[in-house]
């Protein structure tokens, strides 16, 4: 076969067979194949059916719906009794989604609309307010990337390179920010602020494989830090004008 050209990395010659194209840039099959250039694939691989915060929230709901369903079943009465059934439901439907069975997925959705017509039922209209507050949550926890990815679903490579800059890029920069919030409260944070502003802004490369992003947070941990330091300055000069 003849060779297409020259892979981007390591320079040896590709034909139509052994090309691989990562994010438009052509490389050689070894090199393609690398988690340092298709990183993206790595992301995903590294959270393929690995337990996510969504996971462990409905596996904990379901202790508390097992607790709750006992007591129904020894104190309630009448009706109350009978609903000790979609509360075992319930708490069921926590366990398996804890344990990443498909099912559990339509059990969540079935559950969620189950509780919400007893809330309509209970409240009238005003139990759509809940209800729909329910479903949102749901919808939310659903369509999550690491969600999906825990229960082994496909998520686009541009999902998964969002996710990757909101919760695994230059986390250090993020850090900065929330540091810089809070050192607005308190002071004395504003260096530690800055510090990590920098030392993140530092680390942005864009060329770097995966690339290292959230300049923009680093910024403006440095900024608000150095903000806090303004302010505590003040709040030291007017304490001492204060006292005297
Ligand atoms: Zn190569």
């Amino acid at each position: 076969m003849p060779a297409l050209g020259n892979c981007q990395r390591c320079g040896t010659f590709f034909c139509a067979g052994d090309r691989r194209d990562v994010d438009g840039v052509a490389y050689c099959a070894p090199c393609g194949n690398r988690p340092d250039v298709d990183w993206i694939e790595a992301y995903r691989q590294s959270l393929l059916g690995r337990r996510d915060g969504w996971a462990w929230l409905f596996g904990f709901s379901a202790i508390g719906y097992l607790i709750f369903s006992a007591n129904l079943a020894a104190n309630g009465s009448g009706a109350l009794k009978l609903l000790a059934i979609p509360t075992l439901g319930s708490a069921i439907t926590g366990g398996l989604f804890f344990f990443g069975k498909p099912v559990a997925r339509i059990l969540l959705v079935v559950s969620t609309l189950f509780w919400g017509s007893v809330q309509l039922y209970l409240l009238g209209a005003w139990g759509l307010l809940p209800t729909l507050f329910s479903l949102a949550f749901v919808a939310t926890a659903l369509t999550t990337p690491r969600n999906r990815l825990f229960f082994r679903l496909e998520v686009s490579r541009s999902r998964l390179k969002k996710d990757y800059q909101k919760l695994a890029d230059n986390r250090l920069a993020r850090n900065a920010f929330g540091l810089g919030l809070l050192a607005l409260l308190l002071p004395v944070l504003g260096p530690l602020a800055i510090i990590a502003g920098v030392v993140a802004f530092k680390r942005v490369d864009p060329k770097a494989r995966p690339p290292i992003g959230n300049g923009g947070y680093a910024i403006a941990g440095i900024a608000l830090g150095v903000l806090s330091l303004g302010v505590g300055a003040l709040w030291l000069t007017l304490g001492i004008r204060g006292q005297l």
